[in-house]
């Protein structure tokens, strides 16, 4: 029998912990405070972190929290608490690169996941880790997928976890001083303001009012953007490679994101025939052009074009409940929609989309209104089931 690798989903805070697992996902990666690469909006407190775990055990998906910023002293103190805590709450492991950490978890005899931070792009390292206890290596996106397979042929007791999805960035395995030279807010701290994706040209000294382009499109230069990872063509070479986990980029991104690219790699994975609809609705997420990076042997990683997200849908709402009495779905409201709009339900007990249109649309205390907003709470006509928690769309 082939062996099925574990999906891998981000999660943001609660309400996308909760998407990725009904969408699909084996294990979910969260956030410790303000301790892992991605803090704004996306760093899981002790309460949040309890919660998502009860959830996410109920439904047998593991969670892992990442705590890889790069530590001064300061932070250590804080970090320890953290973890203890953590690991009362039931944490199936930590994601670290900090060789310091590496020694506060392993005393808490907490499974370890190696964070792509550390930069592990060979056999020796690999192995290295291993003796070291470490149970888990996230591999550089830096590598080809020959590499990886000989990576895991080498040091077979070592897990494989791979970045599959989502955006990457030009510097390696994520450590750039670029940010915080120019804004002051480090990567390294979970800060990142993306100056990488934004525009630059060249002058030389003695032209001040002269600019060069170094590469340009109709919009102008952006030398240091990268097109973001897909590698849904590829499952079953990635299989074959022996990666043990499938990793999808994006605890910023909307729910809808984490609900839409889970259920297309669940498909992918739980299917032995290859099926282009998913590569088309991937193509549906808020996305940078795709590029297999580095992994198939070539380079086509820089986004020529102006950093923007490709966006073909707007993410409209959740829906709670369906009411079969009344033929309603309850849907909270998440971006405007209006009667007469065509909508997309994403089910994810449903392989395919379905469509329908919004016939009227009640608020709870019966009045009838056209539009809803974002935050309301709405009941919508439908005449068929829909499963609790189904993402709703409008196409752009
Ligand atoms: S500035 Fe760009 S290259 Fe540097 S860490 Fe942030 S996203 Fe990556």
């Amino acid at each position: 029998m082939t062996r099925k690798p574990e999906l891998l989903a981000p999660a943001g805070d609660l309400e996308k912990l909760q998407t990725a697992v009904r969408f699909g996902a084996d294990a979910v990666y969260v956030g410790a405070g303000p301790y892992s690469l991605r803090t704004q909006q996306t760093a899981f407190d002790l309460e949040a972190l309890e919660q998502g775990l009860t959830f996410a055990h109920q439904h047998k998906v593991k969670v892992y929290l990442a705590m890889n910023i790069f530590a001064f002293d300061d932070d250590l103190a804080g970090m320890s608490k953290y973890l203890e805590q953590a690991k009362k709450l039931g944490i199936d492991a930590v994601i670290i690169s900090d060789p310091g950490l590496i020694s506060l978890v392993q005393k808490e005899r907490i499974k370890i996941h190696l964070s792509t931070q550390a930069n592990t792009l060979n056999t020796a390292a690999v192995k290295f880790w291993r003796e070291r206890g470490i149970e888990r290596v996230v591999l550089g996106r830096e590598l080809s997928l020959s590499q990886v397979k000989k990576i895991k042929e080498n040091v077979p007791g070592m897990e494989i976890e791979l970045f599959v999805h989502g955006a990457m960035c030009m510097s390696y395995s994520g450590r750039c001083l670029l940010s915080k030279h120019l804004t002051g807010k480090s990567a390294n701290r979970g800060e990142c303001t993306q100056p990488c994706r934004w525009e630059y040209r060249l002058k030389e000294v003695t032209r001040p009012d002269e600019e060069f382009l170094i590469k340009e499109d109709a919009r102008g230069t952006y030398v240091m953007n990268s097109k973001d990872l897909c590698l849904i063509e590829h499952i079953p070479e990635l299989i074959k490679a022996g990666v043990d986990s499938f990793k999808i980029e994006g605890r910023m991104k909307s729910p809808y994101y984490v609900a839409l690219v889970t259920k297309i790699y669940r498909q992918a994975l739980d299917s032995t025939n290859y099926n282009t609809d998913w590569k088309k609705e991937l193509e549906n997420v808020s996305h940078r052009n795709y590029t297999t990076g580095f992994y198939l042997g070539e380079d086509d990683a820089e986004n020529a074009g102006r950093g923007a997200y490709v966006r073909n849908y707007t993410f409209v709402g959740v829906i709670k409940n369906y009411d079969p009495k009344t033929q309603e779905l309850e849907i909270k409201v998440r971006n405007y929609f209006a009667v007469g709009d065509e909508l997309e339900i994403i089910d994810p007990k449903v392989e395919a989309v379905r469509n329908f249109k919004v016939q009227n649309i009640r608020q709870d205390d019966n009045a009838i209104i056209s539009e809803a907003h974002n935050e309301l709470q709405v009941f919508v006509p439908a005449d068929f089931p829909v499963s609790q928690d189904s993402l709703l769309r409008r196409k752009v």
